[in-house]
């Protein structure tokens, strides 16, 4: 269960954006107008000093295992290569409003992305730029959620957002009426019941980095730079210790 005292909500000078495929496209997989609000979400982001490194999920083109053509494995690796597809759409995004970027891939792709390089990306984040991850873990059957967990770690993150389409975290199914919206909850709590908004993979990273996150509504203008001022806004999730 949570714990009953009220955490305290972090004010992060680094943090990390976790963000969906869903909010580059839907129906057509780059909508121009999503790419422009995430855009805009980001600058609005960093206009408060803090340091933004984002993890881009690829949903909006291929998810592993919900597609019908491929394996599993080979899935997931159309998946990871759909996460540089967005990676490439940000960082081309961001560099047309004169933001230094920089595109680290967990997934070879020599071309177009950097390898991953915690050292590289902490030097660039202090230089005022912002590092965008791609690719994933690199391997199969995890998600960008993991890759988010991972690389907060390794680059020393004080916390973790992840823009989704709901509020935060429920008790049940956010469509369902009598689901309760839960405003904070531990990372063992959100394993145990198994409420399902992030892989449990990387809720047990988080529990071993002791990184917090707040899981929000990506659609809802100027949420993100709420959650990095410390506002309660979306659901607060936290190690138990
Ligand atoms: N994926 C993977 N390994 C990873 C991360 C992602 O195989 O470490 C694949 C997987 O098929 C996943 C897809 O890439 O479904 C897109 O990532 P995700 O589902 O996390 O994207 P989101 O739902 O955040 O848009």
């Amino acid at each position: 269960m949570s714990s009953s005292k009220k955490p305290t909500r972090v004010t992060p000078s680094r943090a990390v954006i976790k963000i969906s495929g869903a909010g580059f496209g839907g129906t057509d997989p780059l909508e121009p107008e999503s790419i422009d609000y995430i855009l805009d979400q980001v600058n609005q982001a960093r206009e408060g000093g803090t340091e933004i490194a984002l993890v881009v999920g690829g949903g909006n083109i291929i998810r592993g295992r919900e597609q019908k053509v491929l394996s599993r494995t080979a899935g997931d690796l159309a998946g990871m290569v759909g996460t540089t597809v967005n990676g490439i759409v940000l960082r081309d995004k961001l560099q047309s409003s004169n933001v230094p970027v920089l595109l680290q891939s967990a997934l070879p792709i020599d071309r177009v992305t950097d390898p991953v390089d915690p050292d590289r990306a902490d030097a660039h984040l202090r230089d005022g730029g912002v590092v965008v991850f791609v690719g994933g873990t690199g391997n199969p059957y995890f998600t960008t959620d993991s890759a988010a967990a991972l690389r907060a770690g390794e680059i020393g993150a004080d916390l973790i957002l992840k823009g989704t389409n709901v509020r935060g975290v429920f008790s049940g199914d956010p469509s369902e009426e009598d689901a309760e919206f839960l405003p904070e909850l531990t990372y063992e709590s959100l394993v145990e019941q198994a409420l399902g908004i992030i892989d449990v993979a990387a809720a047990k990273i988080c529990q071993e980095t002791g990184i917090p996150m707040v899981i929000f509504d990506l659609f809802e203008d100027g949420a993100a730079t709420r959650a990095l001022n410390g506002e309660e806004i979306g659901t607060y999730v936290y190690p138990e210790k």
